[in-house]
């Protein structure tokens, strides 16, 4: 959920149809983690390359087989957001569309999302609230309020407090330190 400002697509993308080689995970890895400053893009759990990093694909391979190598479906994540989304996403398979979602989900590397604008924040728990449709639907498909992800949310504006000298009480506080890191 917070916003990704992608840098070049990394060449082999474009080059090798093995796009996911141990050799180019590699690759694809260091461009993601640089990307990103090594947070997960869900929860926004820092320093996670060392122990729990790995690449999501935003739009599952498994319901989207052609955005598998693509850039933009590439987000760096730690290992229980990846393992917590919910498989509720539509396919690019129209007759596998069951219950087709109303709304899809934001995309935190689009260039006009902006997190205060789409959500608010319970500065004491963590859970994140939505201000519209597609931000509910967003919540939902991507289980962002899992307590695991509410509790990483949480430990980070902690930190930020104490890194800052300063109370996060306040919602507009809060909103100014998600643009400042976006
Ligand atoms: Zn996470």
């Amino acid at each position: 959920m917070l916003k990704i400002n992608r840098t070049q697509e990394p060449n082999i993308l474009q080059q090798n149809i093995n796009c996911f080689s141990p050799k180019n995970y590699i690759i694809l890895k260091e461009a993601l983690i640089k990307d990103l400053n090594d947070r997960c893009s869900y929860c926004g759990e820092e320093n996670i390359s060392t122990a729990t990093g790995e690449i999501d694909h935003f739009l599952p391979k498994k319901n989207f087989p052609t955005k598998k190598c693509e850039w933009t479906n590439l987000f760096w994540s730690c290992k229980k957001c990846n393992g917590h989304k919910l498989n509720k996403f539509f396919s690019e398979d129209e007759n596998k569309n069951i219950g087709k979602l109303e709304y899809e989900p934001l995309k935190f590397d689009d260039k006009n999302y902006k997190f205060a604008e789409n959500f608010s924040m319970d500065t004491f728990t963590g859970e994140i609230m939505f201000l519209n449709k597609r931000a509910e639907t967003t919540i939902n498909m991507l289980n962002l309020n899992n307590p695991f992800r509410n509790k990483a949310r949480k430990k980070i504006l902690i930190e930020y407090e104490k890194s800052k000298n300063i109370k996060l009480s306040k919602y507009k506080t809060l909103i100014e330190y998600y643009y400042s890191i976006n």
